[in-house]
C-alpha cells in the first residue's frame, strides 16, 4: 500500500502561537487526475480548513455537531437550496442525500421503482451500466438491454433512433458518462412514457442539464461533489410511492424525502462540503461557467491527441467525455513508464482503469486549465525522449 501523498505530499509542522497549539500543513499540491475520489477545488479545502476548529461559533468542527442542531439543519437546507438553484431543479422533484455512493443506487433504484417481475430497460455504453444491470438482476426484475455498444468495444453511444424503450417497462436506465471508457452522451435519450433514470456520477454539475427530462438522477459524490460515500438523488415526486415494502428505510426515497434525508445520521461532512463546492461553482459562473471551463479543457487535450502520431484516444468523436479522457502510447511498456514518470512530475493517478490499462486523465470540475496544459507539456517531452 502506497502512502506517498501522506508521506511526501504534505508535512505537518507544529508550532506554538500565543500558547495555543496549532498545526500548519505545508502543502505540495499535485495535479490529481484521479477518476475518483477526485481533486477538490483548492479554495474549498482552504475554507474548510479555516473553519475546522470552530464552525459557526459552535466551538466545534462541523463533524462534531449534532445533525439535529439548528446550525447543521440550516447547512443541509442551504446545500439543497444551492443545488436546486444551480441545476434548476423543478419544484416537483425531491433532492435526497443518501449513503452508499453510486453503487448503492444500483440496488436502490430497482427497490424503489419496481415490483418483482417488472421489466427494466438498460442502455449499455460501458462498465458502470453493466454493473448496474448485475445489481438490478438480484431483485427479480427482467433486465432488457435495449441498446448495447459492446460491438465497438464501448467506444460509441447509440443513436436516438436505435433506442427503443419496451412498452410497460418500469424505467429506462443509462449512464450519461461512462467513467472508465470516457464515453459521454451528447444528448438525453427520449423515452416517451418511461421514466428515464440516469447515473450521473461522473458528469453531474459539469454543464447545464434539463432535469425535467428525468425520472431519477443519481450520482456518487466523489467526482464533482466532494468526498466519497454519499449519493445525491433527484427524484420526480410521482415516483415516490412505488417502493417495495422491504426496501431498507435509509434507501427508501419516500421515507428519506419525508425525513429531509435524516432517517438516520446523515453524512454530515459530505453535505457540508457539497455546500462549499456549490458556492464555488456559483463563483465560477454556475453551470454555464463550468461548461465553458470543461469544454475548453477537453478540447485542449483532444486537439493535442488528434494531432499526435504518438498518442491516441479510441473513443468516437461524437461520444467523447469532457470528464475522463483515456489515451495510449504506441506500446504497453511505454504506458507504464509514462505513468511512473508523470507521477514523479506531480501529475498523479494517470493510470487507466485496471480493466482497460493505458492512461486516463480525469479532468473534473476542479481540475484547472493549467493542469491540462502541464499534462500536455509533459506528454510532449515524453514523446520527444521516447518516440
Ligand atoms: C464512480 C462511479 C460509480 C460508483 O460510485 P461509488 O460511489 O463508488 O459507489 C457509479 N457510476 C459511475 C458512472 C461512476 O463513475
Amino acid at each position: 500500500m502506497r502512502i506517498e501523498s501522506c508521506d511526501t505530499g504534505s508535512r505537518l509542522r507544529t508550532n506554538s502561537v500565543s500558547g495555543v497549539k496549532s498545526a500548519r500543513i505545508e502543502l505540495m499540491r499535485v495535479f490529481n487526475f484521479s477518476a475518483g475520489p477526485a481533486m477538490m477545488p483548492q479554495e474549498v479545502l482552504e475554507r474548510t480548513q479555516a473553519e475546522l476548529l470552530d464552525w459557526q461559533h459552535t466551538g466545534m468542527s462541523v463533524t462534531e455537531v449534532s445533525h439535529r442542531s439548528k446550525e447543521f439543519v440550516a447547512c443541509a437546507a442551504r446545500t439543497e437550496e444551492l443545488l436546486r438553484q444551480i441545476m434548476g431543479i423543478p419544484e416537483n422533484y425531491k433532492v435526497l442525500f443518501i449513503q452508499g455512493g453510486g453503487f448503492g443506487q444500483f440496488a436502490a433504484v430497482p427497490l424503489n421503482l419496481t415490483k418483482p417481475g417488472d421489466v427494466v430497460d438498460f442502455v449499455l455504453t460501458g462498465q458502470w451500466g453493466i454493473k448496474a444491470t448485475q445489481e438490478a438482476k438480484k431483485f427479480g426484475v427482467e433486465v432488457k438491454v435495449v441498446a448495447d455498444e459492446k460491438g465497438s468495444g464501448y467506444t460509441t453511444v447509440p443513436a436516438q433512433s436505435s433506442i427503443l424503450p419496451t412498452p410497460g417497462a418500469a424505467y429506462l436506465h443509462y449512464t450519461p458518462n461512462e467513467t472508465i471508457g470516457g464515453v459521454e452522451f451528447g444528448f438525453i435519450p427520449e423515452t416517451g412514457e418511461l421514466p428515464l433514470v440516469a447515473d450521473l456520477s461522473s458528469t453531474i454539475l459539469s454543464r447545464p442539464i434539463d432535469v425535467s427530462r428525468f425520472g431519477v438522477i443519481y450520482a456518487g459524490t466523489q467526482k464533482n461533489m466532494g468526498p466519497a460515500g454519499m449519493a445525491v438523488v433527484i427524484v420526480r415526486d410521482d415516483l415516490l410511492d412505488r417502493a417495495r415494502p422491504d426496501t431498507p428505510s435509509i434507501w427508501n426515497y419516500q421515507k428519506m424525502a419525508q425525513a429531509d434525508s435524516m432517517v438516520n445520521t446523515p453524512p454530515t461532512f459530505s453535505i457540508y462540503l457539497l455546500g462549499k463546492i456549490l458556492e464555488w461553482i456559483i463563483e465560477q459562473g454556475g453551470l454555464e461557467g463550468m461548461a465553458l471551463r470543461n469544454r475548453t479543457k477537453a478540447q485542449t487535450l483532444y486537439s493535442f491527441l488528434d494531432a499526435s502520431d504518438f498518442y491516441s484516444n479510441p473513443v468516437a468523436s461524437d461520444a467523447r467525455s469532457w470528464m475522463n479522457i483515456p489515451f495510449l502510447t504506441p506500446a504497453p511498456d511505454l504506458n507504464k513508464q509514462f505513468v511512473v514518470e508523470a507521477t514523479a512530475a506531480g501529475l498523479t493517478n494517470l493510470a487507466g482503469h485496471r480493466s482497460v490499462g493505458g492512461m486516463r486523465a480525469s479532468i473534473y470540475n476542479a481540475m484547472p486549465q493549467a493542469g491540462v496544459e502541464a499534462l500536455i507539456e509533459f506528454m510532449k517531452e515524453f514523446e520527444r525522449v521516447n518516440a
